[in-house]
């Protein structure tokens, strides 16, 4: 097993869920984001865990992530969060994959494949009709949703089985902010009224992603779609302590732990510099620790200078840069608590004795926890403990 690895503390994901669910009223459904490998945490671990807990559905972001979930036996529905090529159209019936769908060219085309793969049978497949109420990134607009609700329904062989919105701005605490989404849900709910009007049920409607999950109880629908506090994390301006002053209760615990090792322990002289770029120089006699981690495992090359690492219990900071597969650590001369071997925790839950979070290099990348999350990469091993 390499030194550097990813350990996935599925009580940790559970007890989340169990969190999440406190929070909804009774016969909410739940759909889980796990697009990009569940959020770096591998998604058919992920799905299995919350198919188990009671999840309706999982969201993907690509038909090959559905399909992987499938071939790996998960059974909960799956709705693609993104739009797929006429090429794949076959596969979203074959494997049972939920589209997205708002435009007319697209209903369209998905009919004539349906048309050919279903012909002479009475099968519909559902899709979720989108409505772009303010993300300005996929969904039609609320005035065309009966209509398009009525192209779904007047196809042989599709049904509408659901409508969704995404908020652009849920995460974020500004009275400004609090409207924008007010108004998207509002427009939300016209389009949904407007599909009943026109006779059509509009199926399971969803809008709540973490944010409004927390913050807008309001908002629930009939679905919720979390995402990052499944993880353990809280999506931007709508933390611990703003819930807490809304009299919101929610207790996140991070479910992935970034790990590497002590590789080498190397004496370096005052004077000697470490790494590309030679900006940083021993400035007295000390002992550095080389790890086997660097920015094409995750660990960003921004994060350099101010990213430490937990030895032991205790945080040594990287110096010089972070190089594309090591990374230096300043660990004082004859430390006698890091040995050879030692693990060395980037971030992750108490439990896997870290000190900091993904939200801790968030903020010295300038980024969120979801980009350092999702940057850990395919060559880091992931293992559910
Ligand atoms: C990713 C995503 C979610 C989940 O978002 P979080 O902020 O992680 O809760 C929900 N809905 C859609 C459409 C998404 O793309």
């Amino acid at each position: 097993m390499r030194g550097t690895r990813a350990y996935i503390f599925q009580d940790n994901l559970r007890h989340n869920l169990g969190e999440i669910k406190k929070h909804l009223r009774p016969g909410t459904k739940i759909c889980l984001a796990v697009k990009a490998d569940a959020y770096g945490h591998n998604a058919v671990a992920v799905a299995k865990i919350a198919q188990e807990f009671g999840a309706d559905f999982l969201a993907v972001a690509t038909v090959d992530e559905g399909i992987e979930l499938r071939e790996r036996g998960v059974s909960a529905g799956i709705i693609l969060l993104s739009l797929c090529t006429p090429q794949e159209m076959p596969l979203l019936f074959e494997h049972r994959i939920t589209p997205l769908v708002f435009s007319q060219d697209y209903i369209k085309c998905l009919s004539d494949c349906a048309d050919s793969y279903f012909g002479g049978t009475s099968a519909r497949h559902e899709v979720h009709l989108a409505v772009d109420t303010g993300m300005g990134r996929l969904g039609c607009l609320c005035d065309e949703a009966a209509h398009q609700a009525e192209m779904i329904s007047s196809s042989p062989h599709l049904a509408l089985g659901g409508m969704m919105t995404h908020f652009a701005l849920s995460d974020g605490i500004s009275s400004e902010a609090q409207d924008f989404t007010r108004n998207q849900y509002d427009d939300f709910v016209r389009a949904v009224q407007s599909v009943r009007s026109a006779g059509i049920s509009p199926g399971i409607c969803s809008c709540a992603n973490s944010a409004a999950l927390l913050a807008h109880p309001e908002m629930h629908f009939d679905m919720v779609r979390p995402g990052i506090i499944a993880y353990g994390y809280y999506p931007d301006e709508v933390t611990r302590d703003y819930l807490a002053a809304l009299g919101i209760q929610i207790d996140l615990r991070p479910v992935l732990s970034f790990e590497s090792e002590v590789l080498a322990i190397r004496r370096f002289p005052a004077g000697k510099s470490a790494s590309y770029g030679r900006t940083w120089t021993a400035p007295r006699e000390t002992d550095i620790a080389v790890l086997p981690v660097g920015y094409a495992d995750g660990l960003l090359r921004r994060f350099s200078p101010g990213v430490e690492v937990t030895i032991n219990g205790r945080n040594y900071p990287v110096v010089g840069r972070i190089c594309m597969d090591q990374c230096m650590v300043d660990i004082g001369r004859d430390n006698p608590d890091v040995r050879l071997w030692d693990r060395a925790v980037i971030f992750g839950p108490k439990e896997s004795g870290a000190l900091h979070t993904a939200d801790d290099l968030a903020v010295l990348g300038g980024t969120i926890s979801y980009e350092v999350l999702t940057s850990i990469s395919k060559r880091v091993g992931r293992y559910l403990i």
